[in-house]
């Protein structure tokens, strides 16, 4: 059982960045709760306004991108390690690999492999669960892959078939919560 862990939207807050440099350089006051469905980037702000900003976050501030759960180092890290299963880091945003990693680091959490991918939906790539906050990514799923969607603003209006997508709060949740057959510690090793 592979997982594929995204970071933007379910570990980082890139979208609490990207709103605060965006209002700050605009005059504007979007809040979080604004961002009410998946289109509201490329429709009311453009994809490559919002992708610029972020990239520039990751490269050059990314202290300043915040976890998108409180004390997410103190609580995250010992749920991931509970698992036997692999993890990686899964992101569609390339560019700035070097930087999410150390991010990663800084807070601390253990994955097995970081994963940048361009343009390809993520179920082209051979992993068992998704933990994303994407809604359009379980159209792609196939038959044998779930995905956990961690709710956010951007998809918490999106219907959930409960077979093949599980909404949790959170990403704490999304580990306290994998599928039974995934949740089985190792005694072997
Ligand atoms: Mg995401």
């Amino acid at each position: 059982m592979k997982i594929a862990l995204d970071l933007e939207g379910v570990l980082a807050d890139s979208m609490g960045y990207f709103l605060d440099r965006y209002n700050a350089q605009r005059g504007t006051a979007y809040a979080k709760s604004d961002v009410d469905s998946w289109r509201w980037v490329p429709t009311v702000v453009g994809f490559e306004t919002f992708d610029s900003i972020v990239n520039r976050g990751w490269r050059t501030n990314p202290s300043k991108i915040q976890y998108s759960v409180e004390d997410l180092p103190a609580r995250l890290p010992s749920l991931m390690t509970a698992t036997d299963l692999r993890v990686d880091i899964v992101t569609a945003r390339t560019g700035v690999e070097e930087s999410m990693q150390r991010w990663l680091a800084t807070a601390g959490l253990p994955y097995d492999e970081f994963v940048a991918i361009d343009t390809r939906p993520k179920p082209e790539l051979a992993y068992d669960v998704f933990i994303d906050d994407d809604p359009t990514l379980s159209r792609h799923l196939s038959s044998e892959q779930i995905q956990v969607l961690v709710s956010q603003p951007w998809n918490e209006h999106v219907a959930c078939d409960g077979d093949r997508v599980r909404r949790v709060p959170s990403v704490l949740s999304a580990f306290e919560r994998l599928p039974p057959s995934a949740t089985g510690r190792s005694t072997s090793e």
